[in-house]
C-alpha cells in the first residue's frame, strides 16, 4: 500500500512560482511522490541562457533518481579532467580528480551541460506527467494566506488558490519580498561575462587543456566544453567598481572581455578575440546574507530564491537541483504540510546557506591571487560538497 503523503492530503496543485532549473526539479520530485504541481512562469516561452552549468555528482544523483540523467548524459558527452592554473604563466596549481572516479566515489557522474538541454529536458519530463503542469505568461505579483490556503495573484490579473506555493523565481525573488520584505542584493564589485564559441574557432592549445580554471589578481576565467566538445563555454569574473543595470543577458564587446584580461596567458587571450560578437553577455555579480528562515505558513522557497549565490564554486543551479529533490521527498515523508516544509527546511537551510557563504569566501580567494602568489582557494571537491546525496540524506 502507498504511504500516506503530505501530498496525497492536500486539496488541488501545489503552486510553483518560476520554471527555471530549481522550479522544474523541484515539480519533477513532487509529481514522482504522486504530488500535483503547478508551475507559473513569467516568460511567453520557456527558454534558457546560451551558457554551460556544471551538474555535480551531488545534484546529478538527483536528476538520475528522477529518470532524465542518462538523456543529460547523451547531450553532454565525455567530462574531461579540470586543471586550476595560474594565470600569469599558466602553471598547474591544482588538478581535479579522474572523471571516471565519481561515479565509483560518489554514485553519480559530473556533467558539463548547456543549460538548455537541462532546461527542457526538465520541462519535458515535467509535461509528460502532466501536460497542464506548466502555465506560461504568468507573472506573480503578490500572495495572500490563511489557514486553508494560499492565494497567488499575477499580472494578467489571473489568480491561483494553492494548499502550498513554492517561491522558485530566482535571486530577485518577488515571494521572498512578498513574504519576508524586499531586502535588495548588493554588489559584489564583480563583473562576469560570458560567451558560447564553436569549437571550429577555439585555439588548438584550448582543445588540448579543455576545462581550465585560470586565477589571478582580482580576476578568474574557466573554460569548459559542451555538447560533445562541439561548443567551448567561456565565463570570466573580474572586478569593476561601478554596475547599475539588472540581468544575466548584456551585451558586451570583444575589446572589452579582452582589456579585462590582457594579461591572461596567451591561448586564453586567443579564446577570447575568437568570441563571435554577438554571443557575448556580461552581468554583475550580486550577494545577499543568508536567510535565517526560508517558510512562512503556506510558502516556502527554493534555489536562488532563497540562498542566491556567486559563481565561484559552480553550485547554484547543483543547490536549486538539491532543494527541489528534497521538497518532493519531505511531502513524501509527511502527514501534513506543515511536517513537510519543516523537515524540507530543516534538512537544506545549513546546507544550502553554508555553500552560499563559500561561494563568497571562494571569490575572495580567487580574487586575491597576485602575480606572484596565485590562490586556487578550495573547490567543490576539497570542500567535499559532492559527498552529498540530495536521495538518501536524513530528512
Ligand atoms: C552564466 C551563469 C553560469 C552559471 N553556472 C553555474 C554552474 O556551472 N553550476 C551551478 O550549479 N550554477 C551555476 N550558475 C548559477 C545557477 O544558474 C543558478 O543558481 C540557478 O539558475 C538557480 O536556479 P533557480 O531555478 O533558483 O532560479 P532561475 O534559474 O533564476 O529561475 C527562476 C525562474 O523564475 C522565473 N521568474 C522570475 N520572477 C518571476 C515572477 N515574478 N513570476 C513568475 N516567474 C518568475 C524566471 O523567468 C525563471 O524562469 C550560473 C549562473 C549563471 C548566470
Amino acid at each position: 500500500m502507498t504511504p500516506p503523503t503530505a501530498g496525497s492530503r492536500l486539496p488541488g496543485p501545489v503552486a510553483i512560482i518560476g520554471g527555471g532549473i530549481g522550479g522544474l526539479t523541484a515539480a519533477l520530485s513532487l509529481q514522482h511522490f504522486g504530488v500535483p504541481v503547478r508551475v507559473f512562469e513569467q516568460a511567453r516561452a520557456l527558454r534558457e541562457i546560451g551558457a554551460g552549468v556544471t551538474i555535480t555528482p551531488n545534484a546529478m544523483s538527483a536528476l538520475d533518481f528522477l529518470g532524465i540523467g542518462s538523456a543529460l548524459a547523451e547531450q553532454a558527452g565525455e567530462t574531461p579532467r579540470y586543471f586550476v592554473r595560474s594565470a600569469a604563466d599558466g602553471r598547474e596549481l591544482e588538478r581535479g580528480p579522474d572523471p571516471d572516479s565519481f561515479v565509483p566515489e560518489f554514485g553519480a557522474s559530473y556533467r558539463n551541460l548547456h543549460r538548455a538541454d537541462l532546461h527542457v529536458t526538465l520541462t519535458e519530463a515535467v509535461t509528460k506527467n502532466d501536460p497542464d503542469a506548466i502555465a506560461l505568461d504568468h507573472r506573480f505579483e503578490h500572495l495572500e494566506q490563511d489557514g486553508d490556503q494560499v492565494v497567488a495573484h499575477f499580472s494578467n490579473r489571473a489568480s491561483f488558490a494553492a494548499p502550498a506555493l513554492i517561491g522558485a523565481d530566482g535571486g530577485a525573488s518577488a515571494v521572498r519580498n512578498a513574504v519576508f520584505g524586499g531586502q535588495d542584493a548588493s554588489y559584489t564589485g564583480h563583473v562576469a561575462l560570458r560567451a558560447l564559441v564553436p569549437i571550429t574557432r577555439v585555439p588548438s592549445a584550448i582543445i588540448a587543456d579543455p576545462y581550465a580554471l585560470y586565477v589571478g589578481a582580482g580576476r578568474s576565467l574557466i573554460h569548459y566544453p559542451l555538447r560533445h566538445g562541439t561548443t567551448m563555454n567561456l565565463l570570466g569574473n573580474a572586478q569593476a567598481s561601478q554596475w547599475q543595470a539588472e540581468g544575466w543577458s548584456i551585451p558586451a564587446t570583444v575589446a572589452e572581455f579582452l582589456g579585462l584580461f590582457d594579461d591572461f596567458p596567451e591561448p586564453v587571450r586567443e579564446l577570447i578575440a575568437a568570441i563571435p560578437g554577438p554571443d557575448l553577455f556580461k552581468w554583475g555579480l550580486r550577494d545577499r546574507e543568508p536567510l535565517p528562515v526560508w517558510t512562512s505558513g503556506r510558502v516556502t522557497m527554493l534555489g536562488d530564491a532563497a540562498h542566491p549565490m556567486t559563481p565561484y564554486l559552480g553550485q547554484g543551479a547543483c543547490m536549486a537541483i538539491e532543494d527541489g529533490m528534497v521538497l518532493g521527498r519531505a511531502f513524501a515523508a509527511s502527514q501534513d504540510l506543515a511536517e513537510a516544509f519543516s523537515r524540507y527546511e530543516a534538512a537544506r537551510r545549513d546546507r544550502a546557506n553554508g555553500v552560499q557563504l563559500a561561494a563568497r569566501f571562494q571569490g575572495t580567494q580567487h580574487h586575491g591571487s597576485t602575480a606572484s602568489g596565485p590562490n586556487s582557494g578550495k573547490t567543490a571537491v576539497t570542500l567535499g560538497l559532492f559527498s552529498y546525496n540530495p536521495v538518501s540524506e536524513p530528512i
